[in-house]
């Protein structure tokens, strides 16, 4: 049987035996959540999530390298910014346009008693500055990723530039990767078990409550992620990647199901990377760079998400929106989306930015963060399939300057 129908049916079967048991019988859910399914999830997320500092540090290194001309890879990270931040605009649009249409937020939901207390959310001048990392070892133990991947650069370039000269280190970054690629090999025959621990303990946890009050909310986002996907990356994917959307899809399946029992791109990311390169034949090079930057700043899921509820929090406290407060909300979920980290729930951390700079209450989240589980789920694999679509149009676009080749030591 194929991977991703091992792993289609570790979901479902988590999914139904976590809400049967959520209903039916609750305390042997607690226990069975104690002692397997929750064990067993986090022992497969923790060992997605033990190859992805040196994955991303060793191919994004070896990426840059191999790109070599300094020039090349300007042009290739000016078209990945320039992607990333299209389809997010795209996407927070989306989100907003159908929030106005469908009204999620009038239908009578109460929202007093409400409270939340925000988290502090890094300034957006704050993640810019600290990109650079003041010490790459802690940057390292600590998992920043765009500290991680500012460190990479530099190293890969300077090999690039020095050649013969560190054949050493290039071999090691090499043969490091190597190892690592190997490894979520090993890792992804567990997916399918991952997956139903994941889903199991999440699903038997959170049950339905809050869905049928808060079905209206889902519903749009749910539906302006579905758009985001299959509109706008299976034609970006089709018209600009020369890509059939039906193979892009189901190339990247595998991943998409990964992201969505994780709800983490950063996590999921050993596994995206190795699948673009194997089933989108997208070169290494371009997937070491984009996806890993993609995983980090990329968050089209996130916009929609954070679009749709600010719009749906204005509505259930009656505020009215002003165009020019709408186009301050589509340039903060962008620049929020770029901040928030890969992880899990950190998209709703940073939705209370985005709330504070139009003034609408921060505690109008506490109305949707019961639900918002099995949205990341959902969100966090369309982040990923966004990076994955970038990866290819990029690959397309590099054909005409010649599609660079992994460097080798040797
Ligand atoms: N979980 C999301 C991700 O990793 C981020 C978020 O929206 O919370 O992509």
């Amino acid at each position: 049987m194929k991977l991703t129908t091992k792993i289609l049916i570790g979901l479902a079967l988590g999914a139904f035996i976590g809400l049967g048991l959520h209903f039916f019988a609750p305390d042997l859910f607690n226990t069975l959540d104690a002692y397997f399914f929750s064990p067993l999830g986090t022992i497969f997320l923790n060992l997605i999530k033990m190859l992805v500092v040196p994955i991303v540090f060793f191919s994004i290194t070896l990426g840059v390298a191999s790109l070599g001309d300094p020039k090349k890879l300007g042009r290739i990270g000016g078209k990945t910014i320039l992607f990333f931040l299209a389809t997010t605009t795209i996407a927070i649009t989306i989100a907003i346009g159908l929030a106005y249409i469908i009204q999620p937020g009038n239908t009578g939901i109460d929202p007093s008693g409400a409270e939340y207390e925000s988290q502090e959310a890094p300034t957006v001048v704050e993640t810019f500055t600290s990109i650079i990392p003041t010490n790459p070892i802690q940057a390292m133990t600590e998992g920043n990723m765009l500290q991680i991947i500012a460190f990479a650069i530099f190293i890969g370039y300077a090999l690039a530039i020095l050649g013969k000269k560190t054949e050493g280190v290039m071999k090691f970054i090499e043969q490091g990767n190597d190892i690592m690629m190997f490894l979520v090999n090993l890792i992804m025959r567990l997916a399918p078990y991952g997956a139903f621990g994941l889903l199991a303990s999440a699903i038997g946890r959170m049950g339905l409550e809050g869905a049928q009050a808060m079905a209206a909310y889902m519903l749009v986002v749910l539906f302006a992620l579905f758009i985001h996907l299959f509109v706008v990356y299976g034609s970006a994917v089709s018209l600009l990647g020369k890509m059939n959307p039906v193979q892009f899809f189901k190339g990247f399946f595998p991943a998409f199901t990964v992201g969505f029992s994780t709800s983490s791109s950063s996590s999921t990311l050993p596994v995206s990377m190795k699948t673009a390169q194997e089933n989108l034949n997208v070169p290494k090079p371009i997937s070491s760079f984009v996806q890993p930057l993609g995983a980090t700043i990329n968050m089209d899921g996130t916009a929609i998400m954070q679009g749709v509820a600010t719009i749906f929090i204005a509505q259930v406290y009656g505020s009215e929106l002003a165009f020019s407060q709408l186009v301050m909300v589509v340039v903060i979920a962008v620049l929020a989306s770029i901040g928030t980290a890969g992880v899990p729930g950190v998209g709703l951390i940073m939705l209370a930015m985005v709330l504070n700079q139009v003034d609408l209450p921060v505690e109008g989240i506490a109305l949707i963060i019961g639900i918002d589980r099995l949205l990341d789920m959902t969100r966090t694999a369309v982040n990923i399939t966004g990076d994955a679509a970038c990866a290819v149009v990029i690959t397309e676009s590099e054909k005409k300057h010649g599609l660079p080749e992994e460097k080798t030591a040797e």
